[in-house]
């Protein structure tokens, strides 16, 4: 949040203040800092973020959350190191990112991220054997230790077209955190999904950080979800995504939906969200 104004909402800032004390306790995991990213094509330049800052630390589940076409997939594959910042720049462990690594693993929205032709314990393990991170036999062991926590130990000697979406999500989920990545990024992996196996991936999701307490870097549209899965929500303003604003969303679970709190915070949000919309539409009329 460094560098850009911040957000004017009085009842959001006190949590800025707060995050920040909280980050000098320790290095960040994952720092983004100023990062602008282009798309560049011959007839013209697209401004995909602009000078976009956060720190993400060792198991926070870190929400990135704006309207479509911000940038937040852009800035995932920045993560990830699939596009080089036109300025600023990313670290993880305090080194900079110049390429995609086994330690930023990304979970898609999409159901068809699994190759069909494998069987769910040989998705899990491919990965695993192509890094060379581990040897057959404890990349067999390690991916059913992984689809054991997302409850598919016995799915695993099916084919992914014997599965429903949420399970495939689940075995994408279990493929990625098999690779013990640093940082776990998902590009709003439920978001296909119907409304009630959502809200079902949500708390699949919490339970499972519980127990691992990976660190996850997630992207959403939705300001629900948001609020659910993060522990700190990054707002990200329309294209180009610029950070509006940070809200810490710790206290929030599904248990908290409908809580006037809960709508309260989400009201706040969608006005942020709403204002700034409204603002670009006038500046761009
Ligand atoms: P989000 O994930 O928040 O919906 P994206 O990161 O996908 O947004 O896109 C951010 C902006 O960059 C959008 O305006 C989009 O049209 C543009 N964009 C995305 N991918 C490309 C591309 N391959 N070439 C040119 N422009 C792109
Ligand atoms: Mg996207």
């Amino acid at each position: 949040m460094r560098g850009e104004p911040l957000a004017s909402s009085p009842a959001l800032t006190p949590t800025l203040s707060r995050e920040r004390e909280r980050g000098q306790e320790s290095a960040p995991l994952l720092q983004v800092d100023g990062v602008s990213l282009e798309y560049r094509t011959p007839e013209r330049v697209v401004r995909a973020t602009h000078r976009v800052s956060f720190d993400v630390h060792a198991a926070d589940r870190f929400v990135l959350l704006g309207p479509s076409g911000c940038g937040k997939s852009t800035l995932l594959k920045a993560v990830g190191g699939f596009i080089a910042p036109v300025e600023g720049e990313i670290r993880l462990d305090g080194a900079r990112v110049t390429q995609p690594g086994p330690d930023r693993i990304v979970v898609f929205q999409e159901f068809d991220q699994l190759p069909p032709w494998k069987t769910v314990k040989q998705n899990v393990m491919f990965p695993l054997l192509a890094s060379r991170t581990l040897g057959k036999k404890d990349a067999a062991e390690r991916a059913l230790h992984y689809l054991d926590k997302v409850g598919l130990a016995k799915f695993a000697d099916v084919h992914p077209h014997q599965l429903s979406g949420g399970m495939k999500q689940r075995v994408a989920i279990a493929r990625a955190l098999a690779m013990q990545p640093r940082v776990l990024l998902m590009d709003e992996p439920f978001a296909a999904l119907d409304a009630l196996t959502r809200r079902k991936m949500q708390q699949e999701l919490l339970e499972l950080w519980d127990e691992v307490r990976f660190t996850l870097l997630f992207v959403t549209h939705s300001i629900e979800e948001a609020l659910v899965v993060g522990n700190r929500v990054a707002l990200l303003s329309p294209h180009p995504g610029r950070m509006r604003a940070e809200v810490n969303s710790h206290g929030f679970s599904l248990a908290s939906l409908g809580g006037a709190e809960f709508q309260g915070t989400a009201q706040r949000i969608h006005d942020m969200l709403f204002e700034e919309e409204h603002a670009h539409a006038e500046a761009t009329a």
